[in-house]
């Protein structure tokens, strides 16, 4: 990497002042350096990964299906990731299934059509009834009080558990309208090719300047610039944009301390827990989307870039109790079984590829969700500049947080805020 190395007995020179250090090459970091680099700046990109995406990040398996171990689904109003692809040159792949539309299976017992006119109802008395959803109720409270079908009930309750990767119990009344939790019947989207195509196409528009490999250690800063400490070299800017999770900025040393508000905020970003587990197919079945009511998992099957389905199953299991009940910890044995029983109508070949974050040191979680603490003032400080210091990240989003969306149009405002700040 190009960040010289400090030696003991022949000490390097300080590089000439990168004028921007962003950390972080995930879709918020490479969208902000990128706005930057337009800008007129020089940033200078650190990931601690050996490749860029974060929590984007696609494989081919053997039998040539395409798979994406994190962020999957696009929904046709993430318009800025749809716009990001299309000015890079790539082509959005319609899935043939929708994200928000999914066969309940096991538990009470209900359909799909019973479960999309119950969320119909729903959003009804809850429009209605806007105290509802306000003043720190849980989901499961907010469910238990209205009166719907018991089966669709309990689907919802599932399905948003599964998506927000957090017991309802546990999971904010807000994000009953949260743009992650959609049911919507449109048609959902991926990257053709890959999602992860994307971060590489931006860290192409930054020849140079993407070092990989580097986790930042300490970032000491005053009114006048940064200096960034990874193993063995500082350097120094003129302003640093952080681009890290939540759940593992507290792993930089800063120096001064970040201030209360900025530290309170991070500490109180929730997240949720996921894994996603995928298994080849002998036979290619048409698009499907089967949501596990009882094991709060579901599975799809889905086209791919050339618009053939994919011969592939896979599958997504949130919250901590979800995986801790199907033994992601130990493998993807007892999933398999169970997607096995779930999918009769599936021919499964041998193997699966199980995809776990919560063991990922860079982010240790899946991503930020809200709980009924939720401090509506929060995504205001997460996203507050402090000194030459700026914030970006999915959990920095409001409304978009989750979501690769949220973490483009992040660091498209991080971006422009710093651009606004600068001096001439
Ligand atoms: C299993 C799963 C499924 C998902 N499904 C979807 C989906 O279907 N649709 C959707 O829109 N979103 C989905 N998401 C969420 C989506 O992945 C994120 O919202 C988005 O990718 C976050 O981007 P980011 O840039 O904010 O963070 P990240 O992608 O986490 O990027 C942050 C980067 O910072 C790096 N880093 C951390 N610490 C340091 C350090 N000290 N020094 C240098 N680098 C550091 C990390 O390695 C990482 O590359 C999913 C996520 C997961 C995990």
């Amino acid at each position: 990497m190009a960040v010289p190395t400090t030696d003991a007995e022949q000490p390097t020179a300080r590089p000439a002042p990168a004028r921007v250090c962003v950390v972080g090459a995930g879709f918020a970091g490479l969208a902000a350096a990128v706005a930057l680099a337009d800008g007129g700046l020089e940033p200078l990109v650190l990931e601690a990964r050996e490749r860029v995406g974060g929590r984007v990040h696609s494989r081919r398996l053997g039998n040539g299906a395409v798979v994406e171990l994190g962020a999957e689904f696009v929904e046709d109003d993430h318009q800025t990731l749809v716009a990001t692809a299309r000015r890079l040159g790539l082509a959005m792949a319609p899935a043939g299934m929708a994200y928000g539309d999914r066969e309940p299976r096991g538990g009470l017992g209900t359909d799909r059509a019973t479960v999309l006119a119950e969320v119909a109802r729903l959003r009804g008395l809850l429009a209605d009834r806007p105290e509802l959803t306000a003043g720190g109720r849980s989901v499961a409270a907010v469910l238990a009080e209205l009166p719907l079908d018991p089966g669709a009930r309990q689907a919802i309750a599932a399905r948003l558990q599964v998506s927000t990767g957090q017991p309802v119990g546990e999971l904010a009344a807000t994000v009953l309208g949260h743009a992650g939790s959609s049911f919507s019947t449109r048609e959902t989207l991926r990257v053709a090719g890959g999602n992860q195509r994307l971060a590489l196409r931006l860290a192409e528009r930054l020849p140079g300047a993407v070092h990989l490999g580097v986790p930042v250690q300490a970032v000491s800063w005053s009114a006048v610039g940064v200096r960034v400490a990874v193993q063995g070299a500082e350097l120094d800017a003129e302003a640093c944009l952080l681009a890290v999770p939540a759940s593992v900025l507290g792993r930089i040393r800063f120096d001064p301390p970040l201030p209360p508000w900025k530290t309170g905020a991070m500490e109180r970003v929730a997240y949720g827990h996921a894994a996603k587990l995928f298994v080849p197919l002998r036979q290619v079945p048409p698009p499907s989307a089967v949501l596990s009511v009882p094991d709060h998992y579901w599975t799809w099957t889905a086209r791919g870039a050339d618009g053939a389905v994919q011969p592939v199953v896979s599958a997504f299991a949130g919250s901590a109790p979800a995986l801790a009940a199907l033994e992601v910890a130990a493998g993807p044995a007892t999933w398999r079984r169970r997607l096995a029983a779930l999918r009769p109508d599936l021919d499964l070949d041998r193997g699966a590829v199980l995809s776990t974050w919560d063991d990922d040191p860079w982010i240790e979680a899946a991503y930020s969700t809200r709980t009924p603490g939720f401090d509506p003032a929060d995504p205001d400080l997460l996203a507050r500049p402090v000194g030459p210091l700026h914030f970006a990240g999915e959990h920095t989003a409001g409304p978009w947080s989750g979501l690769m969306e949220g973490a483009l149009r992040s660091g498209h405002r991080a971006a422009a805020e710093l651009l606004a700040v600068r001096p001439g």
